[in-house]
Order: structure tokens, then C-alpha cells, then sequence
């Protein structure tokens, strides 16, 4: 793997940027592994990289059908914080972060990871009392968070409408919430991956399931069956169509989201804004985009393209927080297909097909779990047990009962 520093880039661009080696290779699936994982979206890639990096498995294969991070990896809105009510949550939010925090200089690639902060408002008196319990709850759990009152708010966040039509009271403020390019952490991921000896397969789909006696044997895919007894799926809005493939049910159920994109402008934001009110939030790209974002589809979907009503509340709501932006052009609008958990809590761990493992129902949020998703989904395919950061999130809570409700924390999409 070539390493890149100043001076790499400096080399290349004197030699007319001729001698770039792939970031990766390009190889076809072999007859069998010691491990493979389905799904090239940030959470397969990254459970392929730490297996090979924490557990020492370089025999291992990253299934993807179609290309790496074009998933929902690729279609969000790279907004990473961890403002959640429960320690289970927050623990592992709080992993994911300080991953995230080392992980440019440990791929040797720049994910431009951004800890510009992240906001979240309270127009009423109820919302105040929310943003007190999610406030006391986080610094409970040890994370850094602060509350300010609305003219505090508009004094920080340049440019927000003093005259909104939900009035902005109080606004919560985690610092280290960010950002991080989101193509670049699969990209750095995948490298990292590859030169530790992992097959990156692209255009290989998954087709079925090869199980005998309660456990996995292999996978059948579009390019030729795969023998394997340990099985690591990742696979997001289609977690519930594998499962099918593999004969149980998951408590999933899958929904268009959608995000938007503007013409660059020069800097105008420098933190994230989220609007409970109006269910919007933004950011500004490091390219100077407007990056933004609102409620769900509110029915079930698999199509990749969202409907208009859900893109008329967004832009409603962001320019109710900031009317100068009704003069800009939008450039982009998308949606990807989000696996959302009845609790809203992910799920991590066994499956009822021994050898089968499970990281899935990250519904809108799981952009920023993905090096803790990864790292513990590799810790279970590894050594056959959980992670002690997921032990809480396995599918047996849906036996037992002991869910952990985070809707509040996370129903809105971010
Ligand atoms: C519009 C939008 C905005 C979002 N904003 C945020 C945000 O700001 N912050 C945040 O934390 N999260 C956000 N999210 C959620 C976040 O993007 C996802 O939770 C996260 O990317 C999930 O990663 P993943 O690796 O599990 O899934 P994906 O990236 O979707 O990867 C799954 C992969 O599995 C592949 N696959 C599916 N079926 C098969 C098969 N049969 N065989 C082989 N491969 C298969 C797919 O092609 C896909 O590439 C947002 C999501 C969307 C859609």
C-alpha cells in the first residue's frame, strides 16, 4: 500500500499523478474463507478491517453487490455526535467517536473529520424539559454537553432566523458532536482492509444462505457459491430481506430517508442545526454545501428516491431557521432505504442460525457508530461472543423484553 504524506502527493504530482496504486484490488471471490462479511457500507467495511487488524484473520471476504458505500454510507448526512439517553447507548456512541477521533492517522486517510458541534433547539416549554432530561442524562454518562437559553443560541449560530415560526427558547449544545466526510470512511476503511490481506468483492450479491443442521456452511452468491462457517451481515435496509434468505425474521422495518444538497457557497454555518420543530437540520460541506436533512417517509420502502411531500418539509423548515437560504439552488436530493429498529436501538450480535451475526438496524442513525459497529461485529464473528459494549443490543432483547428505547434521542433523522 503506498502510504500518503506531503511528500507522496508532491512525488505524484511531478510525475504528472501517473504512479497512484489502487487504493484496493480488484479480486473475484474464492471457493471459501474463514470469514466473510456481507455488505461494503461503512459497518461491513470496517468489521472486515478489524478483523483483520484486532483478530489476526486475514482470510476473510467483504461481499458487496453493487459498489462499496453506495449504500446508505454514501447517502447520508455525515452528522456524527452522541446524545443519547441511555448509558448503553451513550457508552457505545462514545466509543464510535473516539474511533472516529484517531481514525484518519490510524488509515492513513483523511476522513476530514470535523468537530464543529452539534445543536439541537427547543421551541416550547416541553421541548425545554426534553433538552434538560437528554442534557442530565448525558452528563450522567459522562458526556460533555451544554445548555444555553435562545438568545445564547442566536448569538452562536450566525445567521438563525430571530423570528422563526416555532420561537427558539433553549438549545443544547454537544461539543464534540461533527462531522466526516462519509465516503472517505469507507474508502479508508476498504484500503486499510485490503492491505491486510481482505478480498473487497464488488458486484456480488448474496443470494441465499447455505445452512444445515441450525449453522451456516457458506453463502450463495451471484458469482459462484462461498464456503464459511462464520458469517458477519451488514446489509442495512435489506437486513430483513437477508433474514428472510436465512429463514427468521428481524423486527425491522424499512423506510425511504431522504437528504438534499445545495450550490457551494462560501462559509456561512460552522456547527449543526437541528430543529425538533420542524424536524430539519444542516450543516455546511467542507466544499460549502448546505447539507440537510428531515423526517422519514413515513412508509415502508425500498425505492432509493423519496416523495415530494418529505422534501417540502425540509426546505420549509430550513428556511424557517435560516430565510436567507431561500435564494440558493439546490443541487442534489437523494434517499437511501433505513433499517429502523421498533426501539430504535441497533441490533449487534447472534442470530438464531449459529455461526450468522448481526449488525443491523441502525435506522438514521448510524453513520456515526460505524468504527464501533465494525469493531464489535468483528469481535463477535472473532470469537464468537459479544462485545461487552453490545452485549445490551443483542436480538434477545426483543425475548426478554429489555429493550432500550432511544426514540427520543434518535426518531429524528440525523
Ligand atoms: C439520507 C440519510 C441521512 C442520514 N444521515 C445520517 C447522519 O447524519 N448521521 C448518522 O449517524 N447516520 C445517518 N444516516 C444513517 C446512516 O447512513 C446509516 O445508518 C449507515 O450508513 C448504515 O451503514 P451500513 O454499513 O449498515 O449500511 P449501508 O451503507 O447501506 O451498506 C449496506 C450495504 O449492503 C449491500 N447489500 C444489500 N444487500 C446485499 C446483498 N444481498 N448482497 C451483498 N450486498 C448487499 C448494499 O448494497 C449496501 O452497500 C442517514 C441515512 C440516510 C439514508
Amino acid at each position: 500500500m503506498t502510504r500518503y504524506s506531503a511528500w507522496s502527493l508532491l512525488r505524484a504530482g511531478l510525475s504528472g499523478q501517473k504512479n497512484w496504486a489502487p487504493a484496493w484490488r480488484d479480486t473475484g471471490p474464492k471457493p471459501g474463507y474463514d470469514a466473510v462479511v456481507i455488505g461494503g457500507g461503512g459497518h461491513g467495511l470496517a468489521t472486515a478491517y478489524y478483523l483483520a487488524r484486532v483478530h489476526g484473520l486475514r482470510n476473510v471476504a467483504l461481499l458487496e453487490r453493487g459498489w462499496i458505500g453506495g449504500g446508505n454510507t454514501g447517502r447520508n448526512t455525515t452528522v456524527i455526535r452522541s446524545n443519547y439517553f441511555f448509558p448503553e447507548s451513550t457508552r457505545f456512541y462514545d466509543f464510535a467517536l473516539d474511533l472516529y477521533e484517531g481514525l484518519s492517522s490510524e488509515l492513513n486517510y483523511n476522513i476530514m473529520f470535523s468537530r464543529r458541534g452539534m445543536w439541537m433547539l427547543a421551541h416550547d416549554r416541553h421541548g425545554v424539559e426534553m433538552l434538560r432530561r437528554s442534557a442530565n442524562a448525558m452528563l450522567r454518562n459522562g458526556a460533555a454537553v451544554e445548555m444555553h437559553d435562545g438568545e445564547e443560541v442566536r448569538r452562536r449560530i450566525p445567521g438563525l432566523n430571530p423570528d422563526p415560526r416555532f420561537p427558539i427558547i433553549a438549545g443544547l449544545l454537544q461539543p464534540r458532536g461533527g462531522t466526516a466526510r462519509h465516503d472517505a470512511v469507507a474508502w479508508g476503511y476498504a484500503r486499510g482492509a485490503d492491505a491486510l490481506g481482505v478480498d473487497i468483492i464488488q458486484n456480488c450479491e448474496v443470494l441465499g444462505f447455505d445452512i444445515a443442521g441450525g449453522r451456516v456452511r457458506g453463502v450463495k452468491t451471484s458469482r459462484g457459491d462461498i464456503a464459511c462457517d462464520r458469517i458477519g451481515m451488514a446489509v442495512a435496509g435489506h437486513s430483513s430481506v437477508m433474514a428472510q434468505l436465512a429463514g427468521f425474521r428481524l423486527p425491522i422495518t424499512s423506510y425511504a430517508l431522504q437528504a438534499f444538497v445545495s450550490e457551494p457557497m462560501k462559509p456561512v454555518l460552522d456547527t449543526i442545526v437541528l430543529a425538533p420543530a420542524t424536524g430539519v437540520y444542516v450543516s455546511q460541506s467542507d466544499k460549502g454545501e448546505l447539507v440537510f436533512g428531515g423526517a422519514l417517509d413515513l412508509f415502508p420502502s425500498y425505492a432509493q428516491r423519496g416523495s415530494l411531500p418529505a422534501l417540502e418539509q425540509a426546505v420549509a423548515g430550513l428556511i424557517d431557521m435560516f430565510p436567507q437560504f431561500s435564494r440558493v439552488r439546490m443541487l442534489r436530493q437523494w434517499a437511501g432505504i433505513v433499517d429502523v429498529v421498533h426501539d430504535s436501538t441497533p441490533i449487534l450480535g447472534e442470530s438464531p442460525v449459529d455461526g450468522l451475526y448481526l449488525n443491523c438496524g441502525w435506522g438514521t442513525g448510524g453513520f456515526k457508530a460505524i468504527p464501533a459497529g465494525g469493531y464489535c461485529l468483528a469481535h463477535q464473528i472473532a470469537t464468537g461472543t459479544p462485545h461487552p459494549l453490545a452485549t445490551a443490543f443483542s436480538l434477545d432483547r426483543f425475548r426478554t423484553g429489555a429493550l432500550i428505547d432511544e426514540a427520543a434521542a434518535s426518531g429524528i433523522a440525523h
